[in-house]
């Protein structure tokens, strides 16, 4: 056996540990549900890898998660019969953070400064380190299935801990958590983690739908009745322990749609997602036909705050009859879609089937392609009856929506009525293409953008004297994935697309073609001053001509036609760098 050894945590790891002690995070209670979620999470994998590995269940598969407090050594002890950790796993699980975005998180809290604790934390799921947020100490004790060893590790949350190999006989792990004076007081039961009746609150609160029964001993203190059935004062009371079932165990998606009520819903999706807040949408189908599932889907009200730097995972959980088959499934959403988070539960997913197989079975290519039909129904509606809640949705996720339109050439065209855009029009207020062209007077041939870093940049532009002065409308593309997007659409019910900085502004029509005229002249009169203008900026413009675009600006600069914006050409030159 290898014999205690005290280690140092990483670095990353230290700052947040650093940060749950003396986090001012108010809502500390959730260190319960993250740590049966985790128990839970251990039960799956063990029950998972047993459908093809019988042996890993070490004649014990009666599955739970056991809560004991203990007021003689103040301790709240969970431990469930999982698939426990190994020596290296303990180290690589326990020690150190693999999760991505951490740094990214640590960043934001130093910049927030301690103020920021609540939100950030709730948002960044805290995980097993939210025990040192009610913990002095935490002990955990582990077996893997097949091993000889079992492991204990310890730590104060004082930047080291110790770890040592010692004999453990069932499969699984205990954690055991010395509660901090504060969290074991009489005085707040409410935050007293020693309370029965405080413990089997939250259970119900956050963990109810955990699949596996949490159970915990209730003490009976009974005095024996007499022949009449009436209870025998004097005499010595006997205590009989009680082990009950806290948690309702039925997964709440297989019950009827009207039968379950928003909080329940709410209270899953925080419960899976370890989210901290409700969400802006919930979508939940029942689908019989070629494939059967069910379906339950969230749209976060926030999109995580490492959202659009991070590589694409999707948050979709696989079920089959309410058994967990996997994690982040892939393929299931299209990428642009990433951001929904939920489950899907079907009869047809083959349990034996590997993960890598099982992620190219068509059954699953089906049930996808039903999903993203159904989000985009959903945000169709929202569109059109709930603008606002729209409003935030896009606030949100809109830059995903629009990556999907340039990069997903198959969701292009389900996309572009979802799109929303500032607009000449009013400075608080988003368009649609649709509003857009159904406010276009007949006489306008094409839809008009203009780009630049914000409203007052875009309204500089001396390309926009001439529309502002004619009354058209022109769209407001501040993000550069804007126009992406719009290239990538090319036109709109037979519109196209018009730069306010690119070719011909194909004005004529919108007043009579005084202008054109004008230009012509005004060209041929001017030749000689036009020759003079490109000799000196020599090869640095393609052409220079006089321009019917201009109101009070003296020149600007235009690309042609075929040639690409010059947004995009900063974009180009920036990469270039
Ligand atoms: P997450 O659950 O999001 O992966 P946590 O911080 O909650 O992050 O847990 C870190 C890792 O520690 C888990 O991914 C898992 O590998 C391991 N772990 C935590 N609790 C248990 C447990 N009860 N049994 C087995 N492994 C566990
Ligand atoms: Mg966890």
């Amino acid at each position: 056996a290898i014999n205690k050894q005290t280690k140092e945590f990483q670095a990353e790891t230290k700052q947040l540990l650093d940060l749950m002690v003396h986090s001012i995070y108010t809502n500390r209670e959730i260190f319960l549900r993250e740590l049966i979620s985790n128990a839970s999470d251990a039960i799956d994998k063990v029950r998972f890898e047993a459908l093809t590995n019988h042996a890993l269940l070490e004649d014990n598969a009666d599955f739970e998660i056991f809560i004991l407090p203990d007021e003689a050594t103040n301790t709240l002890t969970i431990a469930d019969n999982g698939m426990g950790m190994t020596y290296e796993e303990v180290i690589e699980n326990i020690g150190t953070i693999a999760k991505s975005g951490t740094k990214a998180f640590l960043d934001k809290v130093k910049a927030a400064g301690s103020a920021a604790d609540t939100e950030l934390i709730g948002q960044f799921g805290v995980g097993f380190y939210s025990a040192f947020m009610v913990a002095e100490k935490v002990t955990l004790v582990t077996r893997a299935p097949g091993q000889s060893q079992g492991v204990r590790w310890e730590s104060a949350g004082d930047g080291t801990y110790t770890i040592e190999e010692i004999e453990k006989e069932t499969r699984g792990t205990t954690l055991i958590l010395t509660l901090k004076e504060e969290y074991r007081s009489a005085e707040h039961p409410d935050e007293n983690f020693l309370n029965r009746y405080t413990l089997q609150n939250l259970i119900k609160k956050y963990s109810d739908y955990i699949r596996y029964p949490i159970k915990m001993n209730f003490v009976k203190e009974e005095k024996p009745l007499d022949d009449d059935g009436k209870v025998i004062e004097d005499a010595p009371a006997t205590q009989t322990v009680e082990v009950r079932t806290l948690n309702s165990m039925a997964p709440l998606w297989t019950k009827n749609k009207n039968d379950i009520t928003q909080e329940e819903y709410h209270q899953l999706y925080k419960n899976l997602f370890h989210a901290w807040e409700d969400p802006l949408e919930t979508i939940h189908s029942k689908v019989e036909g070629a494939v059967e599932y069910t379906s339950l889907l969230f749209i976060p009200a926030h999109a995580p705050f490492d959202f659009y730097q991070r590589e694409a995972t999707t948050g979709i959980r696989l079920y089959s009859k309410n058994v967990f088959i996997m994690d982040n499934c892939q393929d299931l959403l299209p990428e642009y879609l990433r951001f929904v988070k939920g489950l899907v539960d079907s009869p047809d997913f083959s349990l034996n089937i590997s993960r890598e197989l099982l992620q190219h079975s068509q059954q699953l290519k089906r049930v996808g392609k039903n999903l993203e039909k159904s989000v985009l129904k959903t945000l169709e509606n929202l569109l059109s009856k709930d603008r606002p809640k729209y409003e935030k949705f896009w606030l949100e996720y809109g830059k995903a929506i629009k990556t999907g339109v340039y990069s997903d050439y198959q969701s292009r065209d389900k996309l572009k009525d979802l799109l929303l855009f500032n607009t000449s029009q009013a400075a608080d207020e988003l368009t649609s293409l649709e509003d857009y062209v159904n406010r276009m007077p007949p006489t306008q041939k094409v839809i008009y953008y203009a780009t630049g870093k914000d409203r007052s940049a875009v309204e500089r532009l001396p390309q926009m004297e001439l529309l502002r002065e004619k009354g058209v409308e022109v769209l407001y593309l501040f993000d550069r994935v804007d126009e992406f997007a719009i290239d990538a659409l090319r036109e709109y019910k037979e519109k196209k697309f018009q730069s306010v900085s690119r070719g011909k502004l194909e004005l004529d029509d919108i007043d009579a073609a005084e202008a054109k005229k004008d230009t012509a002249e005004l060209t041929k009169e001017n030749e000689p001053l036009i020759k003079a203008i490109k000799e000196h900026l020599n090869g640095k413009v393609a052409d220079v001509k006089i321009s019917s675009r201009l109101k009070s600006s003296a020149v600007c600069l235009v690309s042609d036609d075929n040639g690409i914006s010059l947004s995009m050409e900063q974009i180009l030159s920036e990469m270039n760098k």
